[in-house]
This record gives C-alpha cells, sequence and structure tokens, in this order.
C-alpha cells in the first residue's frame, strides 16, 4: 500500500529544524513582553463569515484562498488564514478593548496558495495588535519594536521598510472614482487579472507585478492627492517618530495592502533574499474592524510576520544559532553498568538540572557506544563497565580536546564534571 503523505504545501517541521523554530519564537516574544504585550491563544477555526466581513468578500483571500468547509453541523467554517481578524473578535467578545490593550499571538494560517519557497499552504505568523489608541504614536511603537527586533536577529540590513497612508475610508472612495476612470481608458493595457479587479478591487492594481500595469500607472491619479488633512497628519507625525528613534524607511506610495480592513497607515518590511516572496512582515492600522465586527468603535493597530520567511532570511544571512549538541554521552556496557549508570546520572541531573545528558540505551559492545558517544558532539563519555559498577566509580572521558581520561568515584561525579565543562567552554 502507498504511503499516505502530508498535504500539498503542509510540511512537517523536524528537530533539526525546531531548535530554530524555538530560538526564533521565544526572541520574538520575549521583545513583546518587554513592550508590554500580553499573549492571546485563539482557535484555528473560526466561523466563515468574521473572515469575509473583516477581510473582505473581494479579497484574493476570502475569493480564492480560504479552506472553507461544512461542519457537522451545516455550517460553513474555515481554518484561519490570519490573525487579526480572530484577534479582533475574541477582544469584542472577552471585552479585553474595555481599556486600551496590547496583545500578540502566534500560530499556523492556512491558505489555499501555490507552494513555492517562503509559501506555504499551512504557514506561521507572529504578530501584534494594539486596540485603543487613535494617535500615531501607536503605529510608531509597532514599527520601532520590529525595528529592534531585527537588530537582535542581525538581519537589519537586509530589510527595508516601506510605509505609505491609504486616508480615510471616503479618501479612498474618492480615490477609487478616480483611478477606475483613469484605468478604463486604457483597459486593453491591463491584463486580465488587473481588468477582473478594476470591477472588484481597483486599488489592488497599485501593487501589479506587471510592469506594463506599472508604466500605465505612472500617469495615474495618485492616493497622496486624496488624502484627507487628518490621515495627512497623522501620516507626518507617524514619520517624525520614525525619524526621531532612527528608522529608516521609505514612502512607497503605491503600497495598498490585500486585506479591506486597513485605513490610514500601511507598511511592510521586504528584502530582497528571498526571491519573489519579499514581504517579511507587514501591517497597519485598522480604526473602523472592531465596529464592523459588532464591538463598540475602537480604533486598532497591528502586524503580522511570516515565520518560514523570517527563518529563510536569518539562514541566507548566517544568522541561525549553531546546533544544540550534549554535555554528556552516558554508555554503559551490561545491565549492572546500565542500572548503575541510571541512578548515578539522575543524581547528577538532580545537581545540575541545566546539563543536556543522553543515555545509551539498548546496550551494545563498547566500541559501537563509543562511537555514538563521537558523533553525539558531547564534550564528554561517562562510561560504566561490570568493574566501574561494582567499585561504585565511574570513567570520565573527554572527547574533544585530547585531555586523558580519569576514574573516580560517584561521589565526586557532578563536581568533576563541572570543572571540566568549565575547562571546555
Ligand atoms: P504575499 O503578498 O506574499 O502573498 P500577503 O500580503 O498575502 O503576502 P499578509 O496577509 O500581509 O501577506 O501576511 C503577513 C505576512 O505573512 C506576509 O508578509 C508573509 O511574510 C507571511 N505570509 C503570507 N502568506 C504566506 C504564505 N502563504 N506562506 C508563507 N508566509 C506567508
Ligand atoms: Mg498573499
Amino acid at each position: 500500500m502507498d504511503a499516505l503523505r502530508s498535504i500539498r504545501g503542509m510540511n512537517d517541521i523536524l528537530p533539526a529544524d525546531t531548535s530554530h523554530w524555538q530560538f526564533l519564537e521565544s526572541r520574538v516574544a520575549e521583545l513583546l513582553e518587554r513592550y508590554g504585550y500580553g499573549e492571546v491563544r485563539l482557535p484555528i477555526v473560526e466561523s466563515s463569515a468574521l473572515f469575509s466581513r473583516s477581510i473582505g468578500e473581494v479579497t484574493d483571500i476570502v475569493e480564492k484562498e480560504m479552506y472553507s468547509f461544512e461542519d457537522r453541523n451545516g455550517d460553513s467554517i474555515s481554518l484561519r488564514p490570519e490573525g487579526t481578524a480572530g484577534c479582533v473578535r475574541a477582544a469584542i467578545q472577552n471585552n479585553l478593548i474595555a481599556n486600551p490593550c496590547r496583545l500578540w499571538y502566534s500560530g499556523p494560517m492556512f491558505r489555499y496558495e501555490r507552494p513555492q519557497k517562503g509559501r506555504q499552504r499551512q504557514f506561521h505568523q507572529m504578530g501584534a495588535e494594539i486596540f485603543g489608541y487613535a494617535t500615531p504614536d501607536a503605529d510608531a511603537e509597532l514599527i520601532i519594536l520590529l525595528a529592534r527586533l531585527w537588530r537582535v536577529f542581525g538581519i537589519a540590513d537586509a530589510v527595508n521598510l516601506e510605509i505609505n497612508s491609504i486616508g480615510s475610508s471616503a479618501a479612498r472612495a474618492a480615490y477609487r472614482e478616480a483611478l477606475v476612470a483613469y484605468l478604463q481608458q486604457h483597459r486593453e493595457s491591463l491584463d486580465e487579472d488587473s481588468q477582473r479587479r478594476l470591477e472588484t478591487n481597483p486599488l489592488r492594481i497599485l501593487d501589479s507585478k506587471n510592469p506594463d500595469t506599472q508604466a500605465l500607472l505612472d500617469n495615474a491619479p495618485a492616493l497622496e492627492d486624496y488624502l484627507d488633512e487628518e490621515s495627512k497628519e497623522h501620516f507626518a507625525m507617524l514619520q517624525s517618530y520614525l525619524d526621531t528613534a532612527g528608522v529608516t524607511y521609505t514612502v512607497n506610495p503605491r503600497l495598498v495592502r490585500g486585506l479591506d480592513y486597513y485605513n490610514k497607515t500601511v507598511f511592510e518590511w521586504v528584502t530582497d533574499k528571498l526571491g519573489a516572496q519579499g514581504t517579511v512582515c507587514a501591517g497597519g492600522r485598522y480604526d473602523g474592524l472592531v465596529e464592523q465586527l459588532g464591538g463598540r468603535s475602537t480604533p486598532g493597530v497591528g502586524f503580522a510576520m511570516g515565520m518560514e520567511r523570517l527563518l529563510l532570511m536569518l539562514e541566507a544571512c548566517g544568522q541561525l544559532p549553531d546546533a544544540e549538541v550534549p554535555d554528556l554521552f552516558v554508555v554503559a556496557a551490561g545491565q549492572d553498568a546500565q542500572t548503575a549508570a541510571i541512578a548515578a546520572v539522575e543524581t547528577l541531573r538532580d545537581a545540575q538540572p541545566h546539563l543536556r545528558i543522553v543515555q545509551q540505551l539498548g546496550g551494545g559492545s563498547f566500541r559501537s557506544q563509543m562511537k555514538k558517544a563521537d558523533r553525539s558532539g558531547a564534550a564528554l563519555a561517562l562510561l560504566w563497565g561490570e568493574d566501574e559498577a561494582a567499585a561504585g566509580e565511574v570513567t570520565v572521558k573527554p572527547l574533544r580536546d585530547g585531555q586523558e581520561q580519569m576514574r573516580l568515584p560517584v561521589a565526586s561525579l557532578s563536581e568533576t564534571v563541572a570543572s571540566l565543562l568549565k575547562q571546555s567552554h
């Protein structure tokens, strides 16, 4: 029978990589906690209406990328394609927005896309949201925090920040009209995708990757000419916060986001290290979303970063930590020796809980066990033969620096290990 395989675009993450994931996730979580963000853990499945009402009916995500199906009760539910909608739902439902608050989340997201490097069908995001502040210091805090994060990871030189303001929904509506009027005149020069978007989501044409379309847009009306005063001031203030904090950025007047809920600030961190999948982190302000989902009108701003892409970035920049190796590898020849070894090693773990100790299981010849000890990368091997077991002793063998092995009473094992490891570090 054929072996079953995982779903296309949904990958296993195996121990050689999980250490990198743990490194990444823990650093991000640490930084967010230090800025006062609290973690929320939200369901992976939500009612489909949550996403169509927030992300928008005619967005790529809702139109073609969502995993939606009927549950046994006939209700339409979806695997979450992103985190903000669920976070807003939870904030309303649990009345977290009674006062301003800062939240973060982490976990798998699902989109039916064509899998390629940096693009999966199950991928992972960590994101943060601030609820309750309409002022641009909130937008600035998120961006400044991210700039710090890239420094922590040593990839600050490899990412660029692009920002834009897409204004109020009234400003956007006026601009949409002008843009559509202009593009209608050049309809035949647009590709099929953009022609369709002309009816459904014309602003998305602005970030078309098609060079002909981009050339056409050079003479199109500009969004910034339609911005309302309040959005302009907000955007200017944000830029001044970033300038003062020493965060460099480019204003990209064509930056729009693929989700409907944004207003005013939108931003992306992009890199040229990952080919076509160049956006590692994206976000923006969504002042209307809470109300739109049935909550009391509350401003919001947030971001989400793609963890697979971030890992690829760290790898490309040589910033992944070395694989962890054990400190000690325990070898025992014969059953009495194994009995003595297990007891002594547990006592050692009591005394020094931080040590990484791998115990050889299943027996085997001394020679083959020693080979495994060598291959493990451990600094020291602890050896028990019948002799050691009978005498209440242990042999400690340094594996890396050519030092002589030594035999000693089990009672002084902890002290000897501590001093040998200190030397080898
Ligand atoms: P893209 O333009 O690459 O499709 P997006 O605008 O759809 O990205 P967002 O919805 O803003 O992406 O999600 C935020 C981040 O999550 C992205 O910048 C990216 O790093 C990551 N991301 C989005 N979709 C995927 C995916 N299918 N696989 C891996 N990472 C993804
Ligand atoms: Mg996308």
